[in-house]
C-alpha cells in the first residue's frame, strides 16, 4: 500500500493485508492491537486533517508507538484525487482516499509486537546481507550518463538535491502547457537552496531501510509534516511560483490528503479556463487576485466540495465533461482520465509509447523503471553501461541497448522495433506487478536502473522468507496472472482499444500507423485480441476460467471464439 511505518508494524501484528468490504453508515477508524481488532467512533475526528487526525488517534489510546494511515477532509469528501497520507508515507494515486472515505473509515491504526517467522532464517540473512552490500555500492557509485535522479536508487532523491534545472527546464509549467528553458540561474539555486535548508528538518527512512527518501519539513508556523520525490516541485511550477510557495502549500494539501500530481494540475486547469474565459467571475465568487493565494482558495473549495470546488474535486476529465463550453481541450494532460507528469517531449519513443498507451496503473513512474529511457550517444558508454547490467532476465536486453542510437536507422521512433518494444515493456511493468504482489518499496526494484532487488534474487527471497517452492518462471507467470486479472477488471468496466493512449500532446512527433502496430504487437504478445481484451485461451492458461466464462456470460467475448461482438469496440459493456 505504501512506505513508510505502518505495513511492517501489520507484518508484527500478524496481518499481512487488511481488506475492507462494504460501508460504514458513520464515521469510524480501525484499531488493530495485535489479535485485538475494534471498530471505534470517528465523529470527533471529522473534518480533521490527516497528520492531526493520527496524532490525536495516538494520544486517545495512549499508543505513541501505533502507526496511522488516515484520511484528510478531501478523502471525507471523497474528492477524485484524495490520498490516505501515514506520516512518513502515502497512497496518493488513483484516488484510494476516496474509497476510504466512502466507506467511511477515517484512519487505520496498528500496533504490533509479535514476532515475524522466516522459513530458512540464514539463507535469507545471507540475502539482505547481500542486498545491503550492493545498496552502499550503488550510493557510492551512481551511474554515469544519466540525468542525476536516474543515477541513484530509491525513490527519486528529490529532497537531498539542489540543483532543479532538469526538472524546472524540461518538466511544464502551469497547466502542463509553458516549457521555462532558461529559468534556472544562479540567483534561483541560492534562494531555492535556501529555502530548502530553513524547511528541511530531517532526512527520514522507511521502516528498515538503508535509503532516505524522504524529509519533514517545518514551514514556518505551520506544523511538520513529510515530503518526498517530484512533490517538491508540482505546486511550484503549477502555479508559477517559486519553491517556498511549494513547500508551504503542501504541508496544507498533506493536511487534506490529496494527491501532489493531480490537485496542483486541477487548479492550474481552472485558472486556465478562468484566463481563457470558459469560467467567469461567477464561478469564483470571492477568489482572490494574488496568483498563490488562489492556488490556497482554490484547494479549500476542492477538498471541502464547495462551488466550482466540486466540480474540480472529480479531476480535470470529469471537470471538463461537466464545464463544457471547450473546457475539454484545456483537460490535455490525462491519460485513462487521471492526470499525468507535466512532461511533454518531441519525438515518439515506442517503449513509452506502449507503456503510456496500455499501462494499468495510469502513471508512467509505476511502469517504467529498469531499461534506460534514452539511449547513450557512444557506444563505448553503452557497452560500459551493459558490463555489470546482471539485473537483465535475458542477455537480448543487453544487444537491445547496445544497439540504441540517438539519431538514424536504429533510433526513436522506429527503434527497438515493436517487437523489442514489448519485451522491454513486459519485463519493466512485471517488475513492477512483482513489486505490488510482494508489497516491495519500487525504490529499491522496479523503478531504478540496476537495482538491488530483481527478477533473479525475488524467488530466492521468497523461498526463503516464506517457504514458497519459487523459481524465476514461476514468479513471472504470477505477475503476468496478475496483471491479466487487472486488466480483466477495467475490461469488464468498459475499457478497450479506444482508452489505450498517451496523452495528445506528450510527443510533437507522432506516427499513428506506427502507433497501431506496436499496440497490435502489444497485444498479441499479451495474448490479448485486437480489442485489448485477453482471450479466452489466455485467461485459461493462466487459471482464469472463471473470467474467460464471465466475459462470454456477459458477451464481451464472444463464445467459441476469441473475438469481442462488434458492439464492444465502442466500448460498450454489454449487459
Ligand atoms: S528506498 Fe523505498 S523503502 Fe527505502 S526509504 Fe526510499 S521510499 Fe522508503
Amino acid at each position: 500500500m505504501m512506505g513508510g511505518f505502518w505495513a511492517p508494524e501489520l507484518k508484527y501484528a500478524g496481518y499481512d493485508k487488511v481488506i475492507l468490504r462494504g460501508q460504514s453508515p458513520d464515521l469510524v477508524y480501525i484499531w488493530i492491537n495485535n489479535d485485538k481488532v475494534e471498530i471505534r467512533d470517528a465523529s470527533h475526528l471529522q473534518g480533521k486533517g490527516a497528520t492531526e487526525t493520527a496524532e490525536l488517534i495516538r494520544q486517545e489510546l495512549k499508543e505513541p508507538k501505533a502507526q496511522v494511515a488516515a484520511i484528510g477532509l478531501a478523502g471525507e469528501n471523497r474528492v477524485f484525487f484524495a490520498s490516505i497520507e501515514q506520516g512518513r508515507s502515502s497512497a496518493s494515486r488513483l484516488g484510494i482516499g476516496a474509497v476510504m472515505g466512502d466507506k467511511g473509515v477515517k484512519a487505520v491504526v496498528v500496533r504490533g509486537t509479535g514476532d515475524i517467522n522466516i522459513a530458512q532464517p540464514a539463507e535469507y540473512m545471507a540475502l539482505c546481507n547481500e542486498v545491503l552490500e550492493y545498496i552502499k555500492f550503488r550510493n557510492q557509485n551512481p551511474i554515469p550518463g544519466v540525468m542525476t535522479i536516474l543515477q541513484g536508487l530509491g525513490s527519486p532523491q528529490e529532497m537531498q538535491t539542489h540543483d532543479e534545472k532538469w526538472h524546472t527546464e524540461n518538466f511544464m509549467w502551469g497547466n502542463s502547457r509553458v516549457r521555462r528553458r532558461d529559468f534556472w540561474n544562479d540567483d534561483v539555486k541560492k534562494a531555492w537552496t535556501q529555502t530548502l535548508e530553513n524547511m528541511r528538518t530531517r532526512l527520514i527512512s522507511c521502516y528498515n531501510c538503508p535509503m532516505k527518501c524522504a524529509a519533514t519539513i517545518s514551514p514556518p508556523g505551520k506544523p511538520t509534516y513529510m515530503m518526498k520525490c517530484f512533490s517538491k516541485l508540482t505546486y511550484t511550477m503549477a502555479a508559477m511560483s517559486d519553491l517556498d510557495f511549494g513547500l508551504k502549500i503542501a504541508q496544507h494539501a498533506t493536511e487534506y490528503g490529496v494527491d501532489a500530481f493531480s490537485a496542483p494540475q486541477v487548479m492550474a486547469f481552472a485558472l486556465e479556463l478562468y484566463e481563457n474565459g470558459i469560467l467567469t467571475d461567477k464561478d469564483f465568487p470571492g477568489m482572490p487576485s494574488d496568483n498563490e493565494e488562489r492556488f490556497y482558495w482554490l484547494l479549500d473549495r476542492i477538498v471541502r466540495r464547495e462551488g466550482i470546488g466540486d466540480v474540480l474535486a472529480n479531476g480535470t476529465y470529469w471537470a471538463a465533461k461537466e464545464i463544457g463550453k471547450g473546457a475539454e481541450a484545456y483537460a490535455h494532460n490525462n491519460i485513462k482520465k487521471h492526470e499525468q507528469l507535466p512532461l511533454k517531449l518531441s519525438m515518439l519513443n515506442p517503449v513509452y509509447f506502449l507503456m503510456y498507451a496500455t499501462g494499468e496503473k495510469i502513471n508512467i513512474t509505476q511502469i517504467e523503471g529498469q531499461f534506460p529511457q534514452m539511449p547513450y550517444p557512444k557506444r563505448e558508454h553503452r557497452e560500459a553501461f551493459v558490463k555489470d547490467w546482471f539485473q537483465v532476465p535475458d542477455e537480448k536486453f543487453k544487444q537491445y541497448f547496445l544497439d540504441w542510437e540517438l539519431r538514424g536507422e536504429n533510433s526513436n521512433p522506429y527503434y527497438p522495433t515493436a517487437q523489442m518494444s514489448c519485451d522491454i515493456v513486459d519485463w519493466q511493468e512485471k517488475m513492477h506487478y512483482i513489486d505490488d504482489a510482494l508489497g516491495m518499496c519500487a525504490g529499491l526494484s522496479s523503478f531504478p536502473l540496476k537495482p538491488p532487488y530483481h527478477i533473479h534474487n525475488y524467488p530466492k527471497f521468497i523461498s526463503s522468507g516464506a517457504g514458497i517452492d519459487m523459481d524465476e518462471d514461476k514468479l513471472s507467470q504470477a505477475a503476468k496472472r496478475y496483471r491479466t486479472l487487472v486488466r480483466a477488471i477495467n475490461i469488464s468496466r468498459g475499457m478497450r482499444r479506444k482508452d489505450d493512449k498517451p496523452p495528445e500532446d506528450h510527443w510533437k512527433k507522432r506516427f499513428p500507423e506506427l502507433e497501431e502496430e506496436l499496440l497490435d504487437t502489444y497485444y498479441k504478445f499479451k495474448g490479448w485480441n485486437s480489442d485489448g481484451i485477453p482471450t479466452k485461451e489466455s485467461l485459461d492458461e493462466l487459471g482464469l476460467n472463471y473470467v474467460s466464462e464471465d466475459f462470454i456470460r456477459r458477451g464481451i467475448l464472444a463464445d467459441g471464439e476469441d473475438a469481442s461482438p462488434k458492439e464492444n469496440s465502442a466500448g460498450k459493456v454489454p449487459e
